[in-house]
């Protein structure tokens, strides 16, 4: 079969390799429906990253169960399953409490923007629909993987609730999932800030009810003067740079609290501002096998629909140019058809 390889910056290539087999008991194959670049595949693309080596990459799936190892109960093959991108055996202490992105058996999703893939840990990290899905819901279903179930926790972490005022700190797929989140979570004002129109339209389509367009100390007095000087009870934080981190603890009230889930680049701060800031911070990799069968079920009832996020739709043969539009911010995200 063919498969993504990253070789070095903005060297992508989809080329031959053998297709993967079981190496552990608790391994399963699937046969990939979808897949699709994640914007987190942009760091090692654009050099951010150190590639030492040819990289395999996708780590956001869903499929058909082709073959699964000797220890695996949970799911058989014929099965359609979607799974998270950190990889856990869901029975630790830290999966038990809901950090399954912590599991003491944590692995990372690699090898998906493929045919076929090999699942670690299938058991723990995979959740068997009772059907087949319709096609049209297979995009939604691809999202609750990561990008989807990442802005739901950036909601969860930044503790939303029924009436909360919301900000959404970028514009970029997680951070519109963090709008749709938040919508769904019940808050009662969700202000995106964005500076393109497409995106903008997109939050507004997820639920958004402000946008703010201007970024750093100006965006941060545009909030506080949005919500009379107090500040939002919840941000979510779906950047990871020092500007964007800094605009989210700007932007939150005393008490309030920030969910931060851009993996950050850069970022530092000083204990003493922390100690007086009074804010929750919470964050980091997204245990998106705690809100897999919830989201996966809201999905499947047509409740929600998260795959509205792929502006862009390739054969995977053309992956190439997904990274590209992605890079160049011509796509939102990019969607992998095998
Ligand atoms: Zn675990």
């Amino acid at each position: 079969m063919r498969q993504t390889i990253l070789y070095g910056p903005r060297d992508i290539r989809f080329e031959e390799r053998t297709e993967p087999v079981i190496v552990a008991p608790t391994d399963a194959i699937i046969r990939l429906s979808a897949t699709c670049v994640c914007g987190s595949d942009l760091w090692p693309y654009r050099g951010l990253n150190d590639v030492k080596e040819p990289m395999a990459m996708g780590h956001e799936y869903c499929g058909i169960v082709e073959e699964v190892g000797s220890a695996v109960t949970s799911v058989r093959p014929g099965q359609f399953v979607v799974g998270s991108f950190c990889l856990s055996d869901n029975t630790c202490p830290h999966c038990k409490f809901g950090f399954q992105s912590s599991c003491e058996k944590r692995e990372f999703m690699t090898g998906a923007q493929a045919p076929l893939a090999r699942v670690p840990l299938a058991d723990g990290s995979l959740v068997a629909t009772a059907e087949i899905p319709p096609e049209d819901l297979i995009p939604s279903l691809l999202a609750v993987s990561d990008v989807f179930g990442t802005g739901w926790y950036a909601a969860d972490a930044a503790r939303v609730q029924p009436g909360s005022t919301v900000v959404v700190v970028g514009d970029g797929a997680v951070g519109l999932m963090g709008v749709l989140s938040a919508k769904q979570m019940g808050a009662g004002r969700i202000i995106a800030m964005s500076r393109h129109k497409t995106r903008q339209d997109l939050a507004l389509e997820f639920g958004a009810t402000d946008i703010v367009t201007e970024r750093g100390d100006a965006g941060v007095a545009q909030i506080k003067q949005m919500t009379g000087g107090v500040g939002a009870d919840s941000v979510l934080e779906c950047v990871g740079m020092k500007e964007s981190m800094f605009q989210a603890l700007d932007c939150t009230r005393p008490g309030g609290s920030i969910g931060y889930v851009g993996v950050p680049h850069g970022v530092e701060f000083d204990g003493e501002m922390l100690f007086f800031a009074q804010k929750n911070m919470m964050g980091g990799p997204a245990p998106v096998r705690r809100f897999l069968p919830d989201l996966m079920n809201l999905v499947l009832q047509r409740k929600i629909n998260p795959g509205k996020v792929f502006d862009l739709k390739l054969p995977i043969a053309d992956v190439a140019e997904g990274y590209r539009a992605m890079d160049e911010r011509r796509a939102i995200k990019a969607l992998l058809q095998p």
